[in-house]
C-alpha cells in the first residue's frame, strides 16, 4: 500500500505548521523516489552490503544531496527542516540501510567540508558531494574511543609541509566505498583533550590510509561500515579541515544537525512500522476476529502513534527553531534521546504484533527492528543525550 493513502498521515503532514509548499514538494519527491526506486531494490541491497553508486548519483541528480547548500553549487539551499523531510521519508521507506548511507553523506559527514572548509576545498568538492559524484564518510570514533570524542588516540604530527596520520577508525559509515573522509586526529598530542583535536581531508587513495575491514551488522546491513587505518598517512596542509585545534567545536556542532536528522529518521521508521502493523492486524483473525479487535492491541498502537507524533512535532519544532538560528542543544538532546528510544518500543510492540511471522527473516519488521536498535546508540548514545539534557536542567 503506498503510505501517502493512510489518512492519519496524510492529515498530520497538511496541517503542520512548519512546512512551506517547497518541503512539501521535497517530501512528495522522496516519496515517489522510495516508491520506484528503493522498495523494489532495497532487499538486493540488504544482501549485498551497500547502496551500489549508481543509485547515490541518481539520488544526487534528483536534488537530495544539496538540499542545505548554496545554488552556486548546484545546491537548493533549504533550511534544516529540509534535513529533516529527507530523513523522516528515507527512514519510511523500511530501509534505513540506504537512509544512513544518503543521510551521513549529506547531514554528517559533507556538512564539515561545507561548514569548515577553505574556498579551494569547496570549489574541488562541493559540486560533485552534491552531484553523488563523491560520496563522503566522517571519522571520529575509534576503537577505544566513542562517546568521549577527546579520547581518540589518532594523532597527526605536524611535519614543514603537513601531517602524518597514524591511528585507527572504527564503525565508519561509508567507510568502504566513500571517496572523501573528514577525520579527526590529535595535532595537539594525546594528552591535549578537546583543544588537540583537528579534522582533516583525507582522499581515498591517500598512501597509508586503507580499509582495514569492513564490519558485518545486525542492522543497516545495506549500509557499509567500516574500519579505517592510518599508517604513516602524510597530508599536505591543505588538508586542514577549518582550523588546527578547532575540530572538537566543529563535530560538536556538526552534530547538533546530524542528531535532529537521527531522530527525524527515526520517527519516519517509527511510522513505517505502525502503518504496516496496523494493516497485519486487521486482516490476521486469531480466536474467530481480526487481531484490531483486541482493545489490548488497539490500543497499545495507539498509544505509540501518539507518543511517534508527539516525537515528529518535537524533531519539526527544533529543526524549526534550529533553522532560524536559536540555541537548541537541550532540546536536540532531547529530541535524540527520545526518537531513540521510541522508535526501538515501537518495533517491538510492531514486531510482537506480528508473532512468528515477526521473527522470520525476510519480513519487513524483522528488518526494521533489528535497523532501530543502533538509533539509540549512533550519534550519540541515550544515556550520552540524557547528560547533555541533565546538564541543561
Ligand atoms: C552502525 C554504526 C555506524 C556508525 N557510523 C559512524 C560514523 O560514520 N562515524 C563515526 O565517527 N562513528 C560512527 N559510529 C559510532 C557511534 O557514533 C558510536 O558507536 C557511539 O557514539 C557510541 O560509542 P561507542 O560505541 O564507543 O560506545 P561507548 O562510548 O563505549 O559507550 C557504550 C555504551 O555505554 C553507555 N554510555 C556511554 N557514555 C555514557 C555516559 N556518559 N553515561 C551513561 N552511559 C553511557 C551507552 O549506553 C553506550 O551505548 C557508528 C556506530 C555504529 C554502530
Amino acid at each position: 500500500m503506498d503510505s501517502r493513502s493512510n489518512p492519519l498521515h496524510e492529515a498530520a503532514d497538511a496541517l503542520s505548521p512548519f512546512f512551506t509548499p517547497e518541503h512539501e514538494m521535497l517530501r512528495d519527491q522522496v516519496r515517489r523516489f522510495v516508491e520506484t526506486e528503493v522498495k523494489p531494490h532495497g532487499e538486493a541491497w540488504e544482501a549485498q552490503g551497500y547502496v551500489p553508486r549508481d543509485v547515490l548519483r541518481r539520488m544526487g541528480s534528483l536534488g537530495f544531496f544539496g538540499i542545505r547548500y548554496p545554488e552556486s553549487y548546484g545546491g537548493s539551499q533549504m533550511d534544516t527542516l529540509g534535513s529533516a523531510v529527507l530523513a523522516e521519508e528515507l527512514g519510511r521507506s523500511t530501509f534505513s540501510g540506504l537512509a544512513i548511507t544518503a543521510l551521513v553523506h549529506t547531514d554528517m559527514a559533507s556538512v564539515h567540508v561545507f561548514n569548515a572548509g577553505s574556498e579551494a576545498q569547496k570549489a574541488k568538492w562541493m559540486r560533485k558531494i552534491i552531484a553523488g559524484e563523491a560520496i563522503c564518510a566522517v571519522a571520529v570514533t575509534e576503537p577505544d574511543a566513542g562517546s568521549d570524542v577527546k579520547s581518540i588516540r589518532t594523532t597527526a604530527q605536524e611535519r614543514d609541509d603537513g601531517f602524518v596520520l597514524n591511528g585507527a577508525k572504527m564503525f565508519i559509515t561509508n567507510g568502504v566505498y566513500a571517496d572523501l573522509y573528514c577525520v579527526a586526529a590529535k595535532t595537539g598530542g594525546l594528552a591535549g583533550g578537546s583543544k588537540a583535536v583537528t579534522m582533516f581531508l583525507v582522499e581515498k587513495g591517500t598512501p597509508g590510509f586503507r580499509v582495514g575491514r569492513a564490519l558485518d551488522k545486525h542492522g543497516w546491513r545495506s549500509s557499509d561500515t567500516a574500519e579505517l587505518l592510518f599508517e604513516n598517512c602524510f597530508v599536505p596542509r591543505e588538508a586542514v579541515l577549518g582550523e588546527v585545534g578547532r575540530g572538537f567545536y566543529a563535530i560538536m556542532r556538526n552534530f547538533q544537525n546530524e542528531r535532529i536528522v537521527i531522530a527525524a529518521m527515526a520517527m519516519g521508521e517509527a511510522r513505517a512500522a505502525l502503518e504496516l502493523t496496523v494493516d497485519y492486524v486487521k486482516t490476521r483473525k486469531a480466536f474467530g476476529a481480526p487481531l484490531w479487535d483486541k482493545q489490548a492491541i488497539r490500543q497499545r498502537l495507539a498509544q505509540r502513534a501518539a507518543e511517534v507524533e508527539a516525537g515528529r512535532q518535537l524533531v519539526y519544532s527544533v529543526a524549526w527553531r534550529d533553522a532560524r538560528g536559536h540555541d537548541v542543544t537541550r532540546e536536540v538532546s532531547m529530541a535524540k534521546a527520545y526518537c531513540g528510544d521510541l522508535v526501538n518500543k515501537v518495533m517491538y510492540d510492531c514486531l510482537q504484533f506480528h508473532g512468528g511471522m515477526g521473527f522470520m527473516r525476510g519480513s519487513v519488521i524483522e528488518r526494521m527492528a533489528r535497523d532501530a536498535r543502533v538509533q539509540a546508540i549512533g550519534g550519540g548514545a541515550t544515556e550520552v543525550m540524557l547528560e547533555e539534557v541533565a546538564k541543561r536542567l
